[in-house]
């Protein structure tokens, strides 16, 4: 579904991403480690264009992803969960869900309304539908971001640290709902510190260190027999 080839991004004189290349096929799980400041994020913005590579490119079904020129169309198809929700505070959790529906996909108020509504209940939320946003947890903030990013139909979502700013009560729920997804076959790449969900749901572990992807396999090859002595460092840390 994704490729990526050759990905180059700077800041400044800071080289983030340096020859990236990977693939996502239709209904893979990738998780992505690293340790902070290896550019997981980095490499994510870009695939949802919120950054612009310097280098190499992106492939999205086999087209270069800058050549689409409606933005938000190209998001609703990659769509993106972020560690910090990204949710309109002010809006009630149904307003959230069903505000992009209609601009975007031009969907009616009433179709707008059952999606919304289908996939609240699929996160466990439906209930909180007329609440506002602010009245949430953080993990009930998180199940409505991702009930928003599923109303748009998409063919793969990317996770940035879904789970990082959530109190440990928390962490749980939300990663139950990605397992789910996972388990129906959504194509998903996910950032995450979380390496017992990484092992249980992957089906290629990414390794990233200092803007290369160091080494990459199943969860059987990079958690019990990494190869390289980076990712041997890394993994040592969760032990
Ligand atoms: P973490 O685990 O802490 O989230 P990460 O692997 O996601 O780290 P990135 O956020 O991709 O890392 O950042 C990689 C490097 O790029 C860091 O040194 C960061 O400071 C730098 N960086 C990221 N975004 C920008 C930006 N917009 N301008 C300048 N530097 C940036
Ligand atoms: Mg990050």
């Amino acid at each position: 579904v994704i490729e990526v080839k050759h990905l180059k991004k700077s800041f400044g004189a800071l080289d983030v991403l340096k020859d990236v290349d990977f693939i996502i096929d239709k209904g893979q799980v990738i998780t992505i480690i690293g340790s902070s400041g290896s550019g997981k994020s980095t490499l994510l913005r870009c695939m949802n264009l919120l950054e612009i590579p310097d280098g190499g490119e992106i492939l999205y079904h086999g087209e270069d992803i800058r050549q689409h020129t409606n933005i938000n169309s190209y998001r609703a198809k990659v769509g993106m969960v972020f560690q910090s929700f990204n949710l309109f505070e002010n809006k009630t959790v149904l307003e959230n869900c069903m505000l992009a529906q209609m601009k975007v996909l031009k969907r009616s108020k009433d179709e707008a309304k059952d999606k919304a509504l289908k996939y609240l209940k699929q996160v466990g939320m439906e209930r909180f539908m007329n609440a506002s946003v602010t009245t949430l947890s953080g993990g009930q903030k998180q199940r409505v971001a991702i009930a928003r990013t599923l109303c748009m139909n998409p063919d793969v979502i990317l996770f940035d640290e879904p789970t990082s700013a959530l109190d440990p009560e928390m962490v749980g729920d939300v990663l139950d709902v990605m397992k789910n997804l996972a388990k129906e076959g959504l194509t998903m790449a996910v950032v995450t510190h979380e390496m017992q969900f990484a092992k249980e749901v992957s089906d290629i572990v990414l390794f990233m260190d200092a803007g290369r992807v160091c080494e990459m396999g199943t969860p059987d090859q990079i958690f019990n027999h990494p190869s390289h002595e980076r990712t041997k460092q890394f993994l040592s840390r969760y032990n």
